[in-house]
């Protein structure tokens, strides 16, 4: 039995903290806000997970709600005509072989947390700095620092080759709310790109009051969609939000314009800088420790990857951690199981990376040829739940070229 500590009780913190207890070992997660501040605090993600990711909680008997949560089950892309017409340029459905799910962490985590403890867990709520980190390392075999965008995660040192931006290339917000039209004639994310705008997102979720929608939106720095600066309340967030669908997005207008917030606490606006860190960071005692998930490859929200991310790093680092018997839990092993995410991660980097720039000829041509192939439509879908797929058909435009040459063909 090994002596674990995880800082931070998010997606990857609790997963691989009930993932540790079930194989026996000894944890502690430090998570700093208690399981009712959680559920009633803000939200702080739209969370779609696709069923590679939900797989991983499936496997440890904590995906709770397979059957309240309203399925995921496909993927439209709409990028509208710029003549001002109202109307749709591109606009192709790919349908999902396996559905997605986007529960609202103030659902899961405090669940999670509740589980954690049920099984042994040792739950402490407290805003771990520095000095608490340095004192868990000394007691423990292995201390594991999972804060998401969280202030500690600054230990780790930015890996300036690895990350592509030094400033956010995003603005974000975040509107939950209930009352939607539903799509026909199956669930999707609808994924909208308006050109020099930003892009906007809406699926279905399961929040604290039960079934609803999450809009998502992004829009590039100091454009009409980066004005969230002068919002004051909820009403005017949600009247802001229409607006935006009102102006760029009239067929997302019509199906949301008798929508109601789920809860004042259903909204979020922010920025952040994607950022990738050095996985492992030596504390003032010389002991060293090991950063999971958004702590250490923090990406921009645009490609809904960061949740996906965070379950499949904690996959990786439990079978890493399982794997390594009573050895020591050394630097080189900490650099090790990073690198073991990053053979897979990095892809996820790259293609959400890619979309933050404006698209390229050979990516508008991808995007417009999916509207006529419907192979391909399904093949992008799906690409969202392993995005290692799109490469390199949708990095290299000679790829791209004699991959759409085939399809074309066929
Ligand atoms: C606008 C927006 C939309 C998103 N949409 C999606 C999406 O559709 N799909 C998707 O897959 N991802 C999405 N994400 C990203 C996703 O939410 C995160 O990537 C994911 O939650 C990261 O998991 P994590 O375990 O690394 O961190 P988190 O889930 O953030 O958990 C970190 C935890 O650590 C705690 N903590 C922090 N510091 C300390 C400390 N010092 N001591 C103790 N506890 C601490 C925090 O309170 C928190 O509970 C979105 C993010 C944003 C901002």
């Amino acid at each position: 039995m090994r002596t674990i500590t995880i800082i931070g009780g998010g997606q990857s913190g609790l997963q691989l903290g009930i993932g540790l207890l079930k194989a026996g070992h000894q944890v502690r997660v430090v998570q700093n806000r208690t399981a009712e501040e959680v559920a009633g605090g803000r939200v702080l993600s739209s969370q779609c997970m696709f069923s590679n990711a939900v797989a991983h909680e499936r496997a440890l008997g904590i995906d709770f709600w397979s059957d309240t949560c309203p399925p995921v089950q496909g993927i439209n892309f709409i990028v509208p005509n710029p003549d001002g017409s109202g109307t749709k340029l591109i606009d192709w459905t790919g349908k999902l072989d396996r559905d997605a799910f986007s529960v609202d962490q103030r659902v899961k985590v405090p669940r999670w947390m509740a589980e954690f403890s049920r099984l042994g867990g040792d739950l402490v709520i407290a805003d771990a700095g520095i000095a608490e980190i340095d004192a868990y390392a000394a007691e423990d075999d292995l201390v594991i620092v999972a804060s998401g965008k969280g202030e500690v995660g600054k230990m780790f040192a930015r890996d300036a080759e690895k990350s592509a931006y030094d400033k956010p290339m995003r603005a974000l917000a975040l509107t939950y709310v209930t009352g939607m039209t539903p799509r026909e004639p199956h669930s999707a994310v609808e994924f909208n790109l308006i050109p020099g705008v930003g892009e906007y997102f809406v699926f279905p979720a399961l929040t604290t009051t039960g079934p609803c929608e999450i809009m998502v939106f992004e829009g590039l720095p100091g454009g009409p969609m980066d004005c969230w600066g002068e919002v004051t309340s909820a009403d005017q967030h949600l009247e802001t939000s229409l607006n935006i669908l009102k102006t760029f997005l009239p067929w997302e207008y019509e199906r949301s314009k008798d929508c109601q917030l789920t809860d004042a606490n259903g909204i979020l606006a922010g920025r952040f800088a994607p950022t990738i860190r050095h996985p492992v960071a030596t504390l003032p005692s010389g002991r060293k420790v090991l950063g999971l998930a958004d702590a250490v490859c923090l990406n921009d929200p645009i490609t809904g990857q960061g949740s996906n991310n965070a379950a499949k790093a904690a996959a990786i680092y439990l079978k890493r951690i399982l794997d390594h018997g009573d050895r020591p839990f050394d630097a080189q092993w900490m650099q090790g199981t990073f690198d073991a995410y990053w053979d897979y991660a990095q892809w996820v980097v790259r293609w959400t990376n890619m979309l933050l720039l404006p698209p390229p000829p050979f990516i508008l041509e991808i995007m417009g040829t999916a509207c006529a192939v419907p192979k391909l439509a399904h093949r992008m879908a799906n690409g969202f739940d392993d995005p290692r797929d799109f490469f390199p058909w949708f990095a290299d435009p000679g790829a791209a070229n004699a991959y759409l040459t085939e399809l074309r063909a066929a």
